[in-house]
């Protein structure tokens, strides 16, 4: 008997010290420990022995039950110490290490643009409303007097997604959109800032680009207060000298119409290379609202008028920062869009 217990305080001590983790251990108290474990059993075997060798064998096992006991509790110190390293060395990082540096974003350059234009209309009195990319050919064309089989839908390349969708050509379906919102409250100050698309592409013409739509509806807006606005917009967009220019155009939405040019902003209208020697850039369309417009956007053309504009962004922001190529805008180069902001 007092041999049994022997092999099983060696048996045990061996595999106390080779459990790995704390599941192994609890497994080995069960099995030698437990109601049901050997050491328990070999208890209960007690009464089987002679009475001489009794108190001697019961003696030895409670000694062992509290050296197993004691072993196993020590081995658990050991493996929750070695736990608690490992999950540390899983955290530890090295406070000396240099930092990664965090890249600050910056605004696009066409955004900077579109955002002085819409502060220079803000200051005005215009609010900024949007429109869909994705607009119907009624809004598109026919409300700004385009039907159908007019040669002007020739001059708009156009993307279409279905007979009566398209990618909007122009901003100018906004001006629609924002007189039938309105009508027949006044006055309707608006500008309309965002995407456009033609089938174009080379270095002047981009198949997407920006533009931005203003619209001016009242009682008495005339000729003048278009030619004013658009006068104290350019010079607050490229400098308190700039003159500019209008001369006569067809837009089918306007009547009378005007492209209106702006004095060079490289040679200040000497003629230059930029300017086609003629000391002139074109930079946007203009006109008084045409009566057909008004009327089908709920306003009476007999009593009311008004002016409305488009420019293009890209073209703005070309002639700002002197860039030669539209495609940069767009090309996500950023050794060229760092050089703005
Ligand atoms: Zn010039």
């Amino acid at each position: 008997m007092l041999e049994k217990l022997k092999d099983l305080e060696l048996e045990t001590l061996v595999k106390i010290e080779q459990a790995e983790n704390m599941d192994q251990l609890r497994e080995i108290k069960v099995r030698v420990l437990g109601k049901k474990g050997e050491l328990t059993g070999l208890l209960r075997s007690l009464g089987c022995i002679s009475a001489e060798e009794r108190p001697a064998v019961g003696k030895k096992a409670n000694l062992l039950r509290e050296e197993l006991e004691n072993a196993i509790k020590l081995k658990e110190q050991v493996l929750s110490d070695k736990m608690k390293a490992e999950k540390w060395e899983k955290q530890r990082f090295d406070v000396t290490l240099p930092g990664r540096p965090v890249l600050m974003g910056q605004k696009h350059p066409l955004t900077l643009v579109m955002d002085e234009i819409k502060q220079i209309f803000l200051g005005l009195g215009f609010q900024v409303v949007h429109g869909p990319d994705i607009e119907s050919d009624y809004y598109n064309f026919e409300a700004l007097n385009i039907p159908p089989e007019h040669p002007a839908r020739d001059m708009q390349d156009s993307f279409y997604i279905t007979d009566q969708y398209l990618l909007r050509t122009h901003t100018s379906p906004v001006q629609i959109r924002a007189m039938e919102k309105q009508a027949p409250t006044l006055p309707v100050r608006v500008i309309a800032p965002g995407k456009v698309f033609r089938r174009d592409d080379d270095a002047t013409h981009s198949p997407m680009f920006h533009q931005v739509e203003g619209l001016a509806v009242d009682y008495e807006i005339s000729f003048a207060d278009l030619k004013g606005t658009l006068l104290l917009f350019v010079r607050e967009m490229f400098g308190p000298e700039q003159r500019i220019r209008l001369r006569p155009s067809f837009f089918p939405f306007t009547e009378p119409s005007a492209e209106v040019d702006i004095s060079c902003i490289m040679c200040n209208g000497e003629g230059c290379r930029v300017c086609s020697n003629t000391g002139w850039l074109e930079i946007l369309g203009a006109g008084m609202v045409h009566p057909r417009v008004l009327e089908v956007s709920g306003y009476n053309p007999k009593e009311v008028t008004g002016f409305a504009f488009g420019m293009g962004v890209e073209r703005i922001a070309m002639l700002k920062y002197g860039v030669g190529d539209l495609r940069l805008f767009f090309s996500n180069d950023l050794r060229f869009l760092r050089q703005f902001g």
